[in-house]
């Protein structure tokens, strides 16, 4: 047997809603919502307000941030100028120039390798394209310069990241990196340094389970 639908009448539901007691109460119940909040700001039970940059968020291990372009065993940039970021790059803010690699197991390396930090647009793109783990992203999001040319971040300045001393890494194919190593990560004795220096908000445990290396002219 065919089923009747259900007839739903709108205006009597409306008219229901509409009584004189919600319409008093509906503001109390917000107002009351508000004080609450209120108070619990005065006193200090809730504070969405960081004191930056003394204090900081900690971002997702995940966050992408300035780029990182990581290094071979002996120091030397992992790329292979394949050009697969550059293609995959939305923001077409990539620029690389080859040459070829001294061993000849490695078929080319970066001669040029240069990022447009004012055009990027921060995707991840690039590190998702690479086939050798060899461009990644840190957690660094303050990203000053005072000419555009300082924006253009080439193969050395994308490679040594003092900065990472307070960052972090972010965004990568591997949490571990596991073909190649980036040029200063902290030990566990700068860190403990770097936390005295900066009040975090909430415990961040910078770049876990990753080997670090620390150039010798960066030792402490
Ligand atoms: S993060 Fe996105 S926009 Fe920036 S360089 Fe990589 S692919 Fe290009
Ligand atoms: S960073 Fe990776 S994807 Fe980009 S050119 Fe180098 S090896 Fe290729």
């Amino acid at each position: 047997m065919k089923k009747i639908a259900k007839t739903i009448n709108v205006s009597e539901i409306a008219e229901r809603e509409n009584s004189l007691v919600k319409e008093i109460f509906s503001p109390l119940s917000g107002m009351k919502l508000t004080m609450s909040r209120m108070v619990q700001n005065l006193t200090g039970q809730v504070s969405p307000t960081i004191n930056y940059p003394e204090e900081r968020r900690s971002y997702s291990d995940r966050y992408r941030g300035a780029h990182i372009l990581t290094a071979r065993e002996d120091g030397t940039p992992r790329c292979v100028a394949c050009y697969m970021c550059a293609t995959a790059c939305p923001a077409d803010c990539i620029y690389i120039e080859p040459k070829e690699h001294p061993d000849p197991h490695i078929e080319k390396q970066a001669a040029r390798f240069e990022i447009d930090m004012l055009r990027c647009v921060f995707c991840g793109f690039c590190v998702d394209a690479c086939p050798e783990e060899a461009i990644i992203m840190s957690r660094e999001t303050e990203i000053t310069a005072f000419s555009r040319g300082e924006t253009m971040w080439d193969l050395v300045r994308l490679m040594k990241r003092p900065e990472l001393k307070e960052f972090g890494m972010g965004y990568r194919p591997n949490e571990t990196l596991v073909d190649s190593q980036v040029m200063f990560v902290p030990t566990e004795k700068v860190q403990k340094k770097m936390a005295g220096r900066i009040t975090l908000k909430e415990d961040v445990e910078m770049i876990p389970n990753v080997t670090y290396k620390v150039q010798d002219d960066e030792k402490q």
